[in-house]
């Protein structure tokens, strides 16, 4: 064997294809000096067994188009290395055997349109004309999306493996990580069962075992290995070999050709957690034992669909493991707990199909430091330390697998491992009906049910049965005076007496502000696009309270901490368990604090945009006047021991004022009729305060640097690509969940990034960007007339560039 080099740039853990993809962007794109180092062999681990289907539609448009790079690129990777990926584009068929499956197939046609993806939807009959051998007569329809298709997942990582030593990588087998060499919150060589490889960055692509190298470096790598089954059959008679791959989740099953047989695997409701402990070095291409009995239900399932099947032997059953997460989207990026420590993991079953776009992201990650597009929802700082415990995630992936080909209902929340935290009010909320949804570990109050009606959500595809309880927590805020929950709120302080340069630094606003002054900011990547959107108030010269989302707790002081100069006298400390958060809010919300203060919360006294030292019912409060859903109102701020103090005494006060308990439903219709953005959907790392319609926060007054000027500089010098709209539909009954194409006289031009129902306006309303090579001017935008498509359907709306509820937002300032 070739003896491992002293020094390497960049050090890739494992040849599965995520390893050798990204080896081979890092060497193709960025000509880095990198090396894998593989345990077994290339595709010993998960890779070598997968079942190849390759799919590319997701519900976020930066991961489809990651895995439409892999098609892209599995397409012509042969011709560039001579090693062939088996690729085929046969197209995958999508069967329906209910309504509401059905309404999920229009919803990802629509989806698919707006991401510039064909998808087709299909009589029983068109759908068997493609599938002569299978049994249609339960169907209702299905869906036909041309581009997908299958590969060799094996053939495919030999071949982005050579091209990778084509361009200078290189590849060493039999070679363990066993450890690591560490300073400075920095990762400075890696040791391994041959010696010690000093290098400047990691990339750890081990797979399953991703969770255990990790560990090694003390970052958290949360996934589950999941037993996965599928079988492949002995030729068929009349199979063509060019048929689509089929999906029939309904059945919970897949169906792939292969050699004039079937591949056939599924998804069971019982799914087979392997071990919470450490995998062995050396599961090299090795399996389970059969399990028929398990897969039992599948061929029932499969036979009734396909009845040739029951004529056929199998050839054998692939039972294996695959690693999986909790919310079922991988794991990219760089590790909050090490400067240099990147990850590319956990890929639920999709592994193939995304390898080759996954390995491309990542590889500009590693590079430059920063995701070079909106990768949030695989973000590995989308976790906290829930994810560290082992038993809650495997209840969790466990019931996310089980959940795999259940039809996606808009809105529907997880079950297992909870409650896991609950904020000092929970059995206050519980007592007055809340019915509770969870964000990052936290249960949260989704609004509140009265008078009989059930105190859990019924799902539906339609308007759900929140629906009416939901408008009068939100009429309730516009008329009178309503208390939302807030205390998962993720919040920080930033103490030292560089406090006020690291943030400057950071923020595209202006933060230099004197103490008891509040800004609403973002925080900017060097292209410009907003990485964090969220809430200052300075405290004190060298302290800083920051508020930012229940979410965005990781990644948010990951982007503060990561950017923070070395040296500088600035301390980040999360203090989001410790204080709890009421926010009051309303036109009736001074009248009732002014019940229960002494305090003055007059708009002289306490303006808009002001934080406050208070006390309510004794207790002292933090109140930041700002707001979420366009009405004066006050967040409060205040120690875990005295939020049930503080929320009684405003609950006492405020029964003839029509104070109401509402939920984050509620926030989510109001935030919409104010145009309100949300971070991670109506704002991403693609887009710059200018397009997302917040150029009024950003602060270029004077020569103050901060991260991701230059760009706004270049942004605001050219004209706009895209803009942020609200869309407001003029039928009342159109439900809208996000990523309706918008079309402007018949042309697609964007897709909502949000979409909701006002209550106010008794409208549906979205957020969009509205997009156009040579610029979106206001006159062009306003010079076209609107539809959404809706499942396909198209439906007649306007658009406007101001909130659609209280435009010059005279109510917050009241
Ligand atoms: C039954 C089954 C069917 C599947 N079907 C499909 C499908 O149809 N389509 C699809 O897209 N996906 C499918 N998948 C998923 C797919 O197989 C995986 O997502 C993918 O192979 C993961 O690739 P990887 O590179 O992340 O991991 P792996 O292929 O497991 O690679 C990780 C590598 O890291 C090495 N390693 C670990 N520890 C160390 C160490 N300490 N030092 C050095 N090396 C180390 C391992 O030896 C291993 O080779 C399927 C999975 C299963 C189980």
């Amino acid at each position: 064997m070739t003896a491992l080099p002293a020094h390497a740039e960049v050090v890739v853990i494992g040849g599965g294809i995520l390893g050798c993809s990204t080896a081979y962007h890092l060497a193709r794109d960025h000509k880095a000096d990198v090396i894998v180092l593989e345990q077994n062999q290339l595709t010993s681990g998960s890779t070598w067994h997968a079942a190849g289907l390759v799919g590319q539609l997701r519900s976020s448009a930066s991961i489809t188009q990651v895995l439409k790079y892999s098609v892209d690129l599995y397409r012509r990777l042969e011709e560039e290395t001579g090693l062939a990926t088996g690729w085929k584009m046969t197209g995958c068929l999508r069967l329906a055997t209910n309504a509401e499956r059905m309404t999920e197939y229009r919803r990802l046609a629509t989806t698919a349109r707006s991401f510039g993806m064909e998808m087709h939807l299909l009589s029983p009959s068109e759908a068997q004309a493609m599938w002569p051998l299978m049994e249609v007569s339960d169907l209702v329809g299905a869906s036909f999306l041309p581009t997908d298709g299958q590969a060799n997942p094996s053939d495919i990582t030999q071949s982005l493996a050579k091209g990778a030593r084509m361009h200078g990588a290189r590849f060493f087998e039999g070679v363990r990580v066993t450890g690591f060499r560490s300073k400075d919150g920095r990762i400075e060589a890696v040791e391994t069962n041959q010696g010690v490889i000093a290098c400047d960055k990691i990339v750890n692509c081990g797979g399953q075992w991703a969770r255990q190298i990790g560990a090694l470096a003390g970052v958290s790598v949360p996934l589950q290995p999941m037993k996965h089954l599928y079988i492949v059959t002995e030729p068929i008679p009349g199979l063509a070999r060019d048929v689509p791959t089929v999906r029939d989740p309904d059945r919970r099953t897949y169906y792939k050709e292969e050699v004039g047989g079937l591949v056939m695997g599924g998804y069971e409701p019982n799914p087979h957690a392997w071990t919470t402990g450490d995998i062995p070095d050396d599961f090299a291409f090795r399996l389970f034992d059969d399990d028929f009995d398990h897969f039992e239900p599948h061929m029932i399932n499969a036979i009734a669909r396909i009845p040739a099947l029951g004529d056929v032997g199998v050839r054998r059953m692939i039972h294996a493991p695959e690693s999986f997460t909790a919310d079922g989207n991988f794991i990219l990026g760089r590790a909050p707990e090490l400067e240099n420590f990147f990850v590319g993991a956990g890929f639920n079953a999709f592994g193939i199909a995304s390898g080759g776009g996954a390995g491309w992201v990542l590889a500009a990650w590693v590079q430059r430091g920063e995701a070079p597009m909106d990768l949030w929802s695989v973000d590995i700082r989308r976790f906290s330390d829930l994810h560290k415990d082992r038993e809650w995630l495997k209840d969790r992936v466990v019931e996310a697998t089980a959940k795999h080909y259940a039809i996606a209902f808009p809105h529907e929340e997880m079950q297992s491992g909870r409650p896991h935290l609950v904020s000092p009010l929970y059995e206050r909320l519980k007592a007055h009906g809340a019915v509770f949804g969870s964000k990052l570990g936290w249960e949260r109050a989704n609004g509140f049910a009265r008078d009989g009606e059930p105190a859990r959500d019924v799902y539906a595809m339609g308007r759900q049965n929140w629906f009416a309880g939901v408008g009068r927590e939100h009429v309730a805020a516009r008329e009178a005076v309503v208390v939302f929950d807030q205390s998962s709120f993720a919040k920080f302080e930033l103490v030292g007496r560089d406090a006020e340069r690291a943030l400057s630094l950071l923020c595209a606003g202006d933060v230099t502000k004197p103490p008891g002054r509040l800004t609403y900011t973002q925080m900017l990547n060097s292209r410009g696009g907003i990485e964090c959107d969220l809430t200052v108030a300075r405290l004190a010269d060298d302290r800083y309270y920051l508020v930012t989302g229940t979410g965005f707790r990781t990644h948010d002081s990951a982007w503060i901490r990561d950017h923070i100069a070395p040296g500088a006298n600035a301390r980040l400390v999360d203090v989001t368990e410790q204080r709890a958060t009421l926010a009051l809010m309303g036109p009736r919300a001074r009248v009732l604090l002014s019940r229960v203060s002494q305090d003055d919360w007059g708009n002289a006294a306490f303006p808009f945009a002001r934080a406050r030292q208070m006390t309510i019912a004794g207790r002292s409060a933090l109140a930041l006047r700002i707001t979420y859903v366009g009405e004066l109102g006050w967040e409060l701020h205040c120690d875990n021991a005295d939020a049930g103090q503080i929320f009684d005494a405003l609950v006492a006060a405020g029964a003839d004022l029509g104070l109401t308990l509402a939920g984050y439903r509620a926030i989510e219709s109001l935030r919409l009729e104010k145009a309100y953005r949300a971070w991670g959907a109506d704002i991403t790392p693609n887009d710059n305060p200018y397009e997302a319609g917040l150029g009024f926060a950003v602060s270029l007054r004077g020569d103050r640097a901060f991260l991701g000027r230059e760009a706004l500089f270049a942004a605001r010098n050219s004209p706009l690509k895209k803009r942020l709209a609200s869309f407001v539909c003029d039928d009342e009954d159109v439900v809208l969940i996000g990523r309706e194409t918008i079309l402007r006289d018949g042309e697609p031009v964007g897709y909502l990034t949000s979409g909701g129902y006002g209550y106010t306006l008794r409208r549906p309303i979205g957020l969009g960007y509205l997009r156009r090579a040579d610029g979106v001017s206001e006159a062009w935008a306003e010079g076209g007339r609107y539809e959404l498509v809706v499942a396909e359907q198209r439906r007649s709306c306007r658009i406007s560039f101001a909130p659609l509820y209280d435009p010059l937002g005279e109510r917050v300032r009241s």
